[in-house]
């Protein structure tokens, strides 16, 4: 489509501010949850934070019908691989958030099975800190990830 508009130009600027707004507010999660800080994630998506209004409430339960990837909790050398192969299922464009200081960095289990941080692994967009994060925490990762889909050059 850029192609048939001329490359970068006022058109072609405003669709990719169109996509890039859509997009923002459709978001499917694929909940990769493995540990604890799986409470917490249950937790904000109940009707007190209201997922809803960044249109990020619906998770998909198939890598093929969501967008992006929330890995929740210890992530191990075992189940690294299956990780990988989730991520590698999911259709472009498509995002990672990290949540929890584990998936962020190992967090405190510091051992020879403790995948050391999920970016070892696939590429993370967002990292929400906490153990567990604060629901506030999670909504401002989700902010964060929303301006940096909106900002990013759309591909369509
Ligand atoms: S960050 Fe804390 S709450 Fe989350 S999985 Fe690790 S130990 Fe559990």
């Amino acid at each position: 489509m850029r192609n048939l508009l001329g490359g970068d130009n006022f058109v072609t600027s405003r669709v990719d501010a169109a996509v890039g707004w859509a997009r923002k507010f459709s978001l499917f999660q694929y909940p990769f949850v493995t540990a604890c800080c799986g409470m917490e994630y249950m937790a904000v998506s109940g009707p007190q934070y209201d997922l809803d209004r960044f249109g990020a409430a619906l998770p998909r339960f198939s890598p093929r019908q969501a967008d992006v990837l929330f890995v929740v909790g210890t992530i191990s050398q075992k189940i690294a691989p299956i990780m990988r192969r989730v991520y590698d299922q999911m259709c472009e464009p498509k995002w990672v958030v990290a949540f929890g200081v584990c998936t962020c960095t190992g967090g405190f289990y510091d051992n020879y099975s403790t995948v050391q941080g999920i970016d070892t692994i696939v590429p993370v967009d967002v990292y929400i800190p906490g153990c567990p994060p604060r629901p506030e925490t999670v909504l401002q990762g989700i902010m964060l990830l929303q301006e940096k889909i909106q900002k990013q050059k759309q591909e369509y």
